[in-house]
Formats: structure tokens, sequence, C-alpha cells
């Protein structure tokens, strides 16, 4: 746990959880600051269970089969695959490597996969994990800020959205980033802005 004071004057709490509005760090966190063991417990476990619910169970044969041709027909993937592979045709000789960092029950990476690419996935939730496999997607169970621990190099794609926001230290996930990259590879960032009033 962070021994820092967060200096404060505006507080919000719900079922005992407090995210205070701090002038010491200038961001609106949680208060305390939960540890490393907090964190992991959360998302691993819970995650997807409390936060964003689904029947795993559901998962058959059948449902694959079916999610698959979704995939293959999911417009915003295929803008994104397109819009990768244009821009990698300038810039990037390296082989077509993929990473997606973070994605929960997202498919992208299958799409790339169909399409010839090697695909990686970081996914630590092992809810998550466990579907994303049963698409044949390659899935290690751990957490982004691992990612230097697990020996990714040349990556032409990565692929981050909705994980900054839940990162201690993102600018150190970046770096950790750029250096699993080819040169002249590219990454996605997508995270919310959210705008807070004084109501
Ligand atoms: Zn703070």
């Amino acid at each position: 746990m962070s021994k820092i004071y967060h200096e404060h004057d505006r507080m919000w709490e719900k079922d005992k959880i407090k995210i205070i509005d701090c002038k010491t760090c200038g961001f609106i966190h949680l208060y305390p600051i939960p540890t490393k063991n907090d964190i992991e417990e959360f998302y691993k476990l819970s995650y997807f269970s409390e936060i964003k619910p689904f029947d795993y169970g559901t998962v058959t044969e059948s449902y694959v089969e079916k999610k698959t041709e979704q995939v293959l027909q999911n417009s915003s993937y295929k803008y994104i695959y397109n819009k990768v592979i244009n821009l990698l045709h300038r810039s990037c000789s390296s082989s077509f490597r993929m990473l997606d960092i973070g994605c929960g029950n997202d498919l992208l990476a299958k799409y790339f996969q169909i399409a010839g690419w090697e695909t990686n996935v970081l996914e630590p939730n092992k809810d998550a994990a466990y579907y994303l496999s049963r698409f044949g997607i390659s899935v290690c169970e751990r957490f982004a800020e691992e990612i230097d621990e697990i020996g990714f190099k040349d990556l032409s794609f990565v692929n981050i959205q909705f994980v900054l926001e839940h990162i201690a230290d993102p600018v150190s996930l970046l770096e950790k980033v750029h250096k699993a990259m080819a040169p002249g590879g590219l990454s996605v960032f997508v995270f919310p802005m959210i705008l807070v009033t004084d109501n």
C-alpha cells in the first residue's frame, strides 16, 4: 500500500470503496490505493464475473463456430485490420505478428489470425483466457505489465483497448510495449475520457 498521503478535498464513497480527487497525484483515484495483490485477485478472479458477467457455460462447439462467422463479418475488426495493413505496408518490413493486451472476451486477435497473422493475447482473467483459447487463440494468462517477462519481440501490431486506465504505471507499460515492437510497427490505444463536474 502507498505510504504517501494523498491530499484531497473531494471524496466519493459507495459500498466502502472510496474515490478521491487527489491534489497530490492530480488524478481521481481509489483511496487507499489497492495493493498489487488486491489488483491481481480482482482481475484474475472477479472482473469478468462481477463487472462484466458472461455465462461461460454457453461456449459450446456450435457457439464457437457461429461466433467465428460473426468475427469474419465484424465491420469494426475489418476496419482496424485494413487500417493496420495500409499503414504497415509503408513502414514495417517485419513478419505479421500481433499482440492484443487485456482484451477480455474480444476476438480481434481471431480476425487477424484468420487473416494469417501470428497472434498472441495477454489476458490475466482465467475465464476470459479460457474463452479465447476455445477459439484457438494463444493466450498468456499474465498481466499487461508482465509483457517484458514473456519475451515478445518484433511485434508489428499491438492492440491496447480500455487497458491503460487499469494500470498503475501506464508510462512504464508503454515503454515495455515499445521495446517489444518491430521498427515501424503500430499500436492502437483506446481509453475512456471522463469529464468530471462538481454536480
Ligand atoms: Zn493521489
